[in-house]
C-alpha cells in the first residue's frame, strides 16, 4: 500500500501529500483524508505521475469537489486534484478548447466573449470542465456534452489519447463509452462548438442565470448542488418537501429551507455520515410516501469510519 511505502517519484512538478484533508476540496467542507493528495502542476506532469505510479495503485480524480461526498474513512490509494486555476483556454478553427482543470464558470465567461451563444448555463455549475464533462452537468436546458466535438483523455498508465464524441453514450448526468462500460480514463481537455452569438446578449444572460440562482439556492452554506437526479416528469426537490422534509436535520447536516434537494452544512462541522444518512433517510422517507426512489446525483467516495 502507498500509504506504507516511501513516495519516490523523479522529475514531479506538482504537490505531493500524505494524509491530506479532503474536506478543504469538496463544497461540502466535509469527509476524511486521502492517503496520498497530488496535485499535478499540469497535463503532462500528471502523465508523468501516473506512468511511475504502480498500477496497483487506485488512483481517484476531483476535480472541485462540488458533486461528491468524501466518507470521514477517506479514500485510499491516491486522489489526483484536477482543479487548476491556470489551465489553459483558447479558441481556434472555430472550437473553445479548454483544460480539464479549468472551472466551467470561466468557460462560460470566457464563450460569452468570444460571441458564442449556449454556453452561459455553465456559469451556474461551480465545478471544473472535467468534472462536467464526468458528470454531463447541465441545467436551463443545457448539457455540456450537447457543444463536446472532441476529448483528451489520460489513461491510468499515463497515455494520452483523444476521442470523439461518437466514442461515448450520453444521458441525463450520465457519460458511458460507446459500448456501455463505464469510461475509466481522466479528462484532460475539450474541444467544444458553441453557436454563434452575441456577447453582450450572453453577459446578460450570465447575469440573470446566476441571479436567479442566489435567490433560490443556499449558496452560502457548504453544499453540493442537487443531491438527487429529478425523476422522469418530476422534480426531487417537489417531492422532498411534499414530504416534509425541508429543514430535516441529522447531526450537523441538513435539508435547506430553501432549496429542498440541496443539504448544507451550516456550521462547517457535519460529519460525511451525518450526510450520508440524511440522504438516506430523505430516500426512505420519500419512496415510503410516494413510490419514487429518487438515485443521489452526488457521488459518494471512501470509506466510512473516522480518519481525519
Ligand atoms: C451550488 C451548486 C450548484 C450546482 N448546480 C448544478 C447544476 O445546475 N447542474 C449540474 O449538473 N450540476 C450542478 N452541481 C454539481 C456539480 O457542480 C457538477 O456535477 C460539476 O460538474 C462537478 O464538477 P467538479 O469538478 O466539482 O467534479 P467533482 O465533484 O470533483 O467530481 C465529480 C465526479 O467527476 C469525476 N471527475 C472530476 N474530474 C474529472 C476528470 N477530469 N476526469 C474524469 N472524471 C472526473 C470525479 O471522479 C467524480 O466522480 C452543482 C453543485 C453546487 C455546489
Amino acid at each position: 500500500m502507498i500509504m506504507n511505502e516511501p513516495l519516490a517519484f523523479a522529475g514531479l512538478r506538482g504537490t505531493l501529500a500524505r494524509g491530506a484533508s479532503l474536506a478543504r476540496h469538496t463544497s461540502w467542507r466535509a469527509g476524511g483524508p486521502a492517503d496520498v493528495l497530488y496535485a499535478p502542476a499540469d497535463r503532462d506532469d500528471l502523465a508523468g505521475f501516473l506512468r511511475q505510479l504502480p498500477t496497483s495503485e487506485a488512483v481517484t480524480v476531483i476535480g472541485l469537489g462540488s458533486n461528491v461526498l468524501v466518507r470521514d474513512g477517506g479514500v485510499r490509494g491516491v486522489v489526483v486534484l484536477m482543479h487548476d486555476p491556470g489551465a489553459a483556454l483558447a479558441v481556434a478553427d472555430g472550437l473553445v478548447y479548454a483544460e480539464a482543470g479549468l472551472a466551467t464558470p470561466k468557460l462560460a465567461r470566457f464563450a460569452a466573449m468570444h460571441d458564442c451563444a449556449d454556453a452561459e448555463f455553465l456559469a451556474g455549475i461551480p465545478g471544473t470542465v472535467g468534472g462536467a464533462l464526468a458528470m454531463n452537468a447541465g441545467c436551463y436546458g443545457g448539457e455540456t456534452w450537447d457543444y463536446v466535438v472532441r476529448v483528451e483523455t489520460l489513461s491510468r498508465d499515463g497515455r494520452f489519447d483523444v476521442r470523439e464524441r461518437s466514442a461515448y453514450s450520453i444521458g441525463y448526468r450520465s457519460v458511458r463509452n460507446a459500448d456501455g462500460s463505464p469510461p475509466t480514463e481522466i479528462f484532460t481537455a475539450a474541444w467544444f462548438r458553441f453557436p454563434q452569438g452575441d456577447a453582450v446578449a450572453a453577459r446578460m444572460r450570465i447575469r440573470s442565470l446566476l441571479a436567479g440562482r442566489i435567490a433560490t439556492q443556499p449558496l452560502a452554506l457548504p453544499n453540493a448542488g442537487s443531491v438527487f437526479r429529478n425523476p422522469p416528469g418530476d422534480h426531487a426537490a417537489r417531492l422532498i418537501e411534499a414530504c416534509g422534509l425541508k429543514g430535516h436535520a441529522i447531526g450537523a447536516a441538513r435539508v435547506s429551507e430553501k432549496h429542498a434537494n440541496f443539504i448544507v452544512n451550516p456550521e462547517r462541522r457535519a460529519r460525511a455520515a451525518d450526510i450520508e444518512a440524511l440522504i438516506v433517510h430523505v430516500r426512505e422517507t420519500v419512496r415510503a410516501a410516494t413510490g419514487v426512489d429518487l438515485e443521489p446525483e452526488v457521488r459518494i467516495i471512501g470509506e466510512a469510519g473516522e480518519r481525519r
